[in-house]
């Protein structure tokens, strides 16, 4: 099977000054993602590692250069989801850890639970080996200059064996509420995968998208439609019935990728048969 991975680095307003560093970020990100699939690597170690490089990216809103919330403080969340087993990793409210993800993963590898919030979840970052950092040292100048909107960065891809994989990771809403917890780590939600079907990272006010469960319905749809389609439905059920607007990346079993926004921008890198593209994509006025 030919491997394939898609990311995204929110699907939002982005304003011009973060167009350029979003791209640099994306790419990297699924260049390294890429990497991994074609020495053999798994899907999992694919999206954990390219949704690391977005963590550790200051111009992306998850890890460092995480929106701080209405007390200035950054409060993130993650989840890691294996296509193979159904089971997933989620973490939600954590201040000081660097890579949430990494927290997710170990969630779903080395307990019997699936989430962990807060200061239990950073008690068990703690006792995984995790450094836990100041939170103020994850507030990047670029966050600094965002005056509202979301972001959110996510990964989904298919290694060799036909094992898929979605991870996501966000610092949620600028000045959001302090214990404001979005879509993003909550299943089905923020993120899905299913080796059966497909695999999703969703992005996009988290209210809403929970309302639909966007990366769950976004999934259904792949059943019977290509991932572009597939994408495309599921988000437009999310404005028809709630109004809110976001974006998702979907692959399906075949290894085919696809994306979709009804928000102003969205930035996306996928990498397939041997290519690489990076791009910030853009609805015309009219559309969103
Ligand atoms: N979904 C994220 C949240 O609501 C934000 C985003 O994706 O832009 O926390």
């Amino acid at each position: 099977m030919e491997p394939a991975i898609i990311v995204h680095g929110g699907a939002w307003s982005i304003p011009d000054f973060l167009v350029e560093p979003n791209i640099k970020a994306i790419r990297r990100a699924v260049e390294r993602g890429y990497e991994i699939l074609n020495s053999g690597g798994s899907a999992l170690d694919a999206v954990e590692e390219a949704v690391v490089i977005m963590e550790d990216d200051p111009s992306l809103d998850a890890g460092y250069g995480s929106f701080p919330n209405e007390e200035g403080l950054v409060e993130m969340d993650a989840i890691i989801v294996d296509g193979r087993t159904l089971k997933f990793g989620s973490v939600a409210s954590v201040k000081r850890v660097r890579n949430p993800i990494r927290l997710a993963r170990l969630v779903m590898e080395r307990t019997e639970n699936h989430m962990f919030v807060s200061e239990g979840a950073e008690k068990l970052a703690e006792s995984f080996g995790l450094d836990l950092v100041d939170p103020q040292s994850l507030i990047s100048e670029f966050a600094l200059r965002v005056v509202r909107d979301s972001g959110t960065v996510g990964a989904v891809a298919i290694d060799s064996r036909g094992n898929m994989a979605a991870a996501t990771s966000t610092g949620g809403i600028i000045r959001k509420k302090s214990g404001r917890v979005g879509d993003s780590p909550l299943i089905g939600c923020g993120a899905f995968a299913d080796n059966l079907i497909g695999a999703a990272s969703a992005t996009g006010k988290g209210e809403p998208i929970m309302r639909v469960m966007l990366s769950r319905l976004a999934v259904d749809f792949l059943a019977r439609a290509p991932p572009e389609e597939a994408a495309k439905m599921a988000l437009e059920v999310m404005l028809k019935r709630t109004g809110g607007r976001g974006g998702i990346i979907l692959i399906n079993s075949r290894g085919d990728v696809g994306f979709a926004h009804t928000t102003k921008r969205m930035a996306v890198a996928y990498a397939k048969d041997g290519e690489v593209k990076a791009l910030v994509s853009e609805l015309p006025p009219a559309e969103h």
